[in-house]
């Protein structure tokens, strides 16, 4: 694995391949590693010819200074977990790199809709400074496939519309949520629980999934309300628990027939906000 430091030196690298020969996925993280990240890496080798991860915990997208600061940093061991799973380049930018002065955060994207809901209302500027950091590495790197997971499902629709603002030609791939044995989705937040505290964050899960199941088939709203009192006396602060359409984020008060659907929430347990999410397909 080569590992990059300075975007110029990576461009240089990328562009001295043939383009006819060459297929390049892209896997951005933020780093402390876990076998969700590994799996969006393992999608993208066996579509792509190179793979290009890039892990830098970008200050922009963080609206709480604390979160920014107690972000779980584990540098040399996603290193060798990235060599050892057949990464070919990482790219490790600082923050001068990306951020070389105060005017290179100074741009407005226009998100529509769906940075106005759930994470975008929860965490104002969060969605304009993913896409700060994107709209750089999608530059820098220019993937022809760009693997995103389904765990931060609002993300994946944000970078889409951001794609296309760009008018470049990158796909996206959504990967499916890995989740540890009691159904906790992985995430490196997670490194911020004590064994304990994953128990009880694995309600989360538990939850979206007695509301997809709805043996009574009972409305939205009681099983919401129900699955946040629950939530609530297990220790968590819940942000929001909604339900929407899959394709745009659309708030729906009520499950809706021939729709696919996603049940998303987020919460605080403790110190540690953690999301999760759920799709309901028409089928089943
Ligand atoms: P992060 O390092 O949290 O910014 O995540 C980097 C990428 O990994 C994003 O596209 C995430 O959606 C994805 N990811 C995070 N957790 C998981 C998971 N449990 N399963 C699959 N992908 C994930």
């Amino acid at each position: 694995m080569i590992i990059f430091k300075h975007a110029a030196d990576l461009k240089k690298f990328l562009a001295s391949s043939p383009l006819s020969e060459r297929t390049v996925g892209f896997v951005p993280t933020m780093g402390a590693l876990h076998a969700g990240h590994l799996s969006l890496l393992k999608a993208s080798k066996e579509k792509c010819t190179i793979t290009v991860c890039s892990i830098f915990v970008n200050p922009t997208q963080f609206n709480n200074a604390d979160d920014f600061k107690k972000y779980p940093k584990t540098i040399e061991r996603d290193i060798l977990l990235l060599e050892e799973n057949g990464c070919d380049i990482l790219f490790l930018p600082d923050e001068k790199e990306m951020y070389p002065d105060e005017t290179s955060k100074n741009k407005h994207f226009d998100l529509g809709y769906a940075e106005t809901i759930l994470e975008g209302k929860f965490r104002p500027g969060h969605f304009q400074g993913v896409s700060l950091v994107v709209e750089k590495l999608l530059h820098i790197v220019e993937p022809d496939f760009l693997f995103l997971g389904q765990k931060d499902f609002q993300q994946c629709i944000i970078i889409k519309r951001l794609i296309s603002l760009m008018g470049i030609k990158t796909q996206v791939i959504v990967c499916p949520i890995l989740r540890e044995e009691n159904g906790l989705a992985m995430s490196s937040r997670n490194l911020r629980l004590s064994d304990r505290e994953k128990e009880i964050a694995s309600n989360l899960y538990q939850s979206l999934l007695s509301i997809k199941e709805n043996p009574k088939n009972e409305d939205f709203s009681t099983l919401k309300k129900r699955a946040v009192q629950n939530l609530e006396s297990a220790g968590f602060n819940v942000d929001y628990l909604e339900l929407a359409k899959s394709e745009d984020l659309a708030l729906l008060k009520d499950f809706i027939d021939d729709e696919e659907m996603v049940i998303l929430v987020a919460a605080f347990l403790h110190h540690v906000r953690l999301i999760d999410n759920l799709v309901i397909n028409p089928s089943n």
